[in-house]
């Protein structure tokens, strides 16, 4: 349907898939200490709070309307209120409707079986929908323990999705949902699209002869991808995946203007923290940083960058940011952030010396970039002042506040903007499409970038929303420039 893709370059680390950390990895440790840690949610992502009922969704007896029971959810009876959350999400996410409208009567995934893991927000639902519309079934589980709204994976299930997802869910909770959405008698998914890699590694790990029949990977994430990448190097990629993450239209929306609007959302919300004037560090300016950096300056903080890229750091300079070393500012800073996709950026160390009421927070996908379980040790005391809010207090009375046990802030305390989500919604829908419908041998068992023109469509799709008139080149121009009139408009090595 598009231009062939290109293939990309390998990552150079040779990590094995099977040792990296999951977003989950410390749950139980901090479960054992914190009792309260998911018991009582009720943050801006959901408006459903999970004290309301104790019994764990596991064990409840629920059918919808219709009579199934294909589906695990914390309360099935909130599916009418969740209805109205996707209907609000859908108002602003007017492109992927209109791609569902465009490619409603041809069906370009009839017989698709897409099991996903992806955070279940109503903007997910309605990219989940777009997939059922255009011809697909689904399965759906969380790639975020927290992250789920629960009204939203109701309205899901109501609707005849099988969702295995709830806000607070047990490590085991989280793997038992992947496995039930994966493992089902007489249904084989032969797509997946999945956000940081664990379903991947799940099928990969217990279900190897899935991969017979899968068509393709979508992955979203920066660590879904690298995780990929580490598998192509290794020769255990056996099917083709599409690196969503790196297509603009994800990369320099989703993570750039989605982290830019989140940030001081998240912070505020469970803080009430007054930026201006403030001083803080920011680790890792690459699109998430650049995009929590853009917000807080534009309240007057004054931010420090730390990098380990020359060309970021650079970058970090140009843009009128300090770029230090942690250990440098650690002492004075109110608030680190983490968007640096990495491990133990911030350690006991670190937040041993870190000042009186300093607030720590994770933007990056995973919960590996603040060391949490360094803190769990008899001499601190773990204070829950709020939901999603712990002070660690220290035995001479130094307190930090810790947001959401250092998973990331704006999925688990604040809403994201529907816009930019519907951007990296339409990306993913066309991946799939793409995959599944791509003709033997276009895709070989490796990772690939979106084709160009994909990208260029997903955006024009968005362009009716802000009344944006594009100019047209003349056949003139075009043949001065060497292009097509209908694009590509950029080579592949065009940054943006
Ligand atoms: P990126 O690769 O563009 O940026 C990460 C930056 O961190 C890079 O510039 C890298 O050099 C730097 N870095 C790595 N290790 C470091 C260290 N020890 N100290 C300082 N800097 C270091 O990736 P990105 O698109 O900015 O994404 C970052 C993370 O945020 C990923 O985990 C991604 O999945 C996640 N993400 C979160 C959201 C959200 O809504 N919160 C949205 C998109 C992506």
């Amino acid at each position: 349907m598009w231009e062939d893709p290109v293939q990309i370059q390998f990552a150079d680390d040779m990590q094995e898939f099977t040792k990296f950390p999951t977003k989950t990895g410390r749950r139980s440790l901090s479960r054992s200490i914190s009792q309260s840690s998911t018991d009582s949610y009720s943050s801006a992502a959901s408006y459903t709070d999970s004290s309301d009922d104790e019994v764990s969704p596991r064990e409840k007896q629920q059918t919808n309307s219709k009579g199934s029971s294909n589906f695990c959810v914390k309360n099935i009876k909130q599916a009418e209120f969740g209805r109205r959350e996707i209907e609000i999400a859908e108002q602003d996410m007017s492109a992927l409707i209109s791609l569902r409208k465009r490619a409603q009567g041809e069906k370009p995934l009839a017989g698709a079986k897409i099991v996903g893991c992806t955070h279940i927000t109503a903007q997910t639902a309605v990219l989940i929908e777009t997939l059922c519309a255009l011809g697909a079934q689904c399965r759906w589980s969380a790639c975020n323990i927290y992250s789920t709204q629960n009204e939203v994976a109701a309205a899901l299930a109501e609707a005849g999705v099988a969702v295995f997802a709830w806000k607070g869910e047990s490590e085991d909770d989280f793997w038992w949902c992947i496995d039930r959405c994966v493992n089902m008698d007489g249904w084989q998914a032969n797509m997946i699209l999945d956000d940081g890699g664990d379903l991947t590694h799940w099928v990969y790990k217990k279900y190897p002869n899935v991969f017979k029949k899968i068509r393709g990977i979508v992955e979203e994430s920066v660590t879904g991808v690298h995780r990929l990448y580490q598998l192509s190097k290794a020769g255990k990629l056996c099917v083709p995946a599409m690196n969503v993450n790196d297509s603009v239209t994800k990369q320099k929306f989703d993570n750039l203007y989605c982290c830019r609007e989140s940030i001081l959302d998240g912070l505020k919300r469970t803080t009430d923290v007054m930026f201006g004037g403030k001083q803080v560090v920011v680790c890792g300016y690459g699109e998430v940083g650049k995009g929590c950096c853009a917000a807080l300056k534009a309240l007057g903080a004054i931010v420090y960058i730390t990098e380990i890229d020359p060309i970021c750091a650079l970058q970090a300079c140009m843009d009128g940011f300090r770029v230090v070393k942690l250990n440098e500012v650690i002492r004075q800073v109110d608030v680190v952030i983490t968007c640096t996709g990495n491990k133990n950026v911030v350690t006991r160390e670190h937040l041993d010396r870190m000042k009186n009421s300093c607030i720590v927070c994770n933007m990056g996908h995973s919960n590996t970039e603040i060391d949490v379980t360094s803190l769990r040790t008899p001499e601190l005391t773990w204070e829950r002042v709020r939901s999603q809010v712990d002070h660690v207090i220290w035995p001479d009375g130094k307190r930090v506040v810790l947001l959401a046990e250092g998973r990331l802030l704006n999925l688990s305390c604040s809403t994201v903007p529907t816009f930019v989500l519907s951007i990296t919604a339409t990306t993913q829908a066309l991946a799939l499409i793409e995959l599944y419908n791509a003709p033997e041998g276009r895709y070989k068992q490796d990772v690939y970038l979106l084709p160009k023109k994909m990208d260029e469509y997903v955006a024009s799709l968005h362009l009716p929303s802000f009344d944006a008139h594009l100019t047209e080149l003349t056949d003139d121009q075009a043949k001065y420039l060497g292009l097509n009139k209908n694009g590509p408009f950029k080579p592949n090595y065009y940054r943006y």
